[in-house]
């Protein structure tokens, strides 16, 4: 079935520095993290022990999720890695994301997320705007700056990049230290505090991906763990994922820590993408719904070589959305110039968006 005003978007090159550039959100923290030593608590949910380190006198798991105070994380453990539902909070089970998730926690409700950009943040207010307007644009979430309401995120300038999981009530920070201040790491941070965990974090990761223990710096081995019954994976891994860690996160030798397993992902490709992915876009999507951006048909089998593009059966009434650049229409191919330059893709099929490149 056809569906109207299929629109296409190009998103930019990824060669150039136009904008989709993210901070190694890993290197950044390790460096933020140097030379402590891990610290223990308790995963309440078994019992089992878990390392953390210590940003701004906040717990930091898995690189750069925060999971209280050291105070509160001492006295109380970790608690499940869960994110509810704020509407469906008796059936919370089945009701997870693609991705993963932390409780205590829960979605925002109405997908509106109050914040307040402290004065710590304020020059890098238009990039963390931008950030927002990366997720808001493309799905139902919206950022809307803080009046009265309880539950709020405070974005700051802390050390490192790192954010809670959800919405965990009350005032929670977000930081976007030095050296985290571009529109895609604040997405991925975010993403953290819509209740997303990182891709490589999800329980089958270990279908997609290969650790590389021997390469990670040490005391820096249980920033990698996945927390398998705590995620809830639905929809295929997705390596290109701005919720993915790229593939020398926390190496101590430069070598990859991260090792795609499939031959057609080179490493080098593990959390790069122009933007948010069609999967991130999906997930966040499945959680907050899609607001007045167009739906989303993720062209998974789109292949991307070079120039070209080839379009999944069953779409050729597309249109095309072009800022920039041209595009030509070759029945079943697109091919997309944009100045000269290697670019990547993305369709969506539905109403036209108000997307921008
Ligand atoms: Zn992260």
């Amino acid at each position: 079935m056809k569906k109207n005003l299929p629109a296409l978007l190009l998103l930019t090159s990824i060669s150039t520095l136009t904008g989709f550039t993210q901070a190694d959100v890993a290197k950044v923290n390790a460096e933020a993290m140097q030379g402590q030593t891990p610290k223990t608590s308790v995963y309440t949910p078994d019992n089992s022990e878990i390392e953390y380190l210590v940003l701004n006198d906040t717990a930091i798991i898995m690189g750069d999720i925060a999971v209280g105070s050291q105070q509160e994380i001492q006295s109380k453990g970790i608690s499940t890695l869960e994110v509810k539902d704020f509407d469906q909070l008796n059936t919370l089970s089945d009701e997870l994301t693609a991705k993963a998730a932390w409780a205590g926690a829960t979605t925002w409700p109405n997908s509106v997320v109050p914040f307040v950009i402290d004065a710590s943040s304020q020059p890098d207010a238009a990039v963390i705007r931008a950030g927002m307007d990366l997720i808001a644009s493309q799905t139902g979430v919206r950022f809307v700056q803080r009046n009265n309401q309880t539950n709020y995120l405070r974005i700051f300038k802390g050390q490192g990049c790192w954010s809670f999981i959800g919405r965990k009530g009350g005032q929670q920070n977000l930081s976007i230290g030095p050296g985290c201040a571009w529109k895609k790491t604040v997405a991925h941070e975010l993403m953290h505090a819509l209740g997303f965990l990182h891709e490589q974090s999800r329980a089958d990761r270990d279908n997609f991906v290969r650790i590389n223990y021997n390469n990670i710096q040490d005391g820096r081995a249980g920033q990698f763990n996945k927390k398998g019954p705590i995620t809830t994976s639905v929809g295929s891994y997705d390596y290109h994922s701005v919720m993915h860690y790229g593939h020398k996160a926390f190496s101590k030798n430069g070598k990859p820590t991260i090792v795609s397993l499939d031959p057609n992902i080179p490493n080098q490709q593990l959390g790069k993408s122009n933007g948010l992915t069609n999967k991130d876009i999906a997930a966040i999507r499945n959680k907050y719904g899609s607001g007045n951006a167009s739906p989303l048909t993720a062209f998974e089998n789109c292949d991307f070589t070079g120039w070209s593009a080839k379009i999944p059966e069953g779409h050729h009434n597309l249109k095309f959305l072009k800022t920039k650049g041209f595009v030509n229409d070759q029945m079943s191919h697109l091919k997309l110039h944009l100045d000269g330059e290697f670019a990547c893709i993305k369709m969506w099929d539905g109403a036209e968006t108000t997307l921008k490149l």
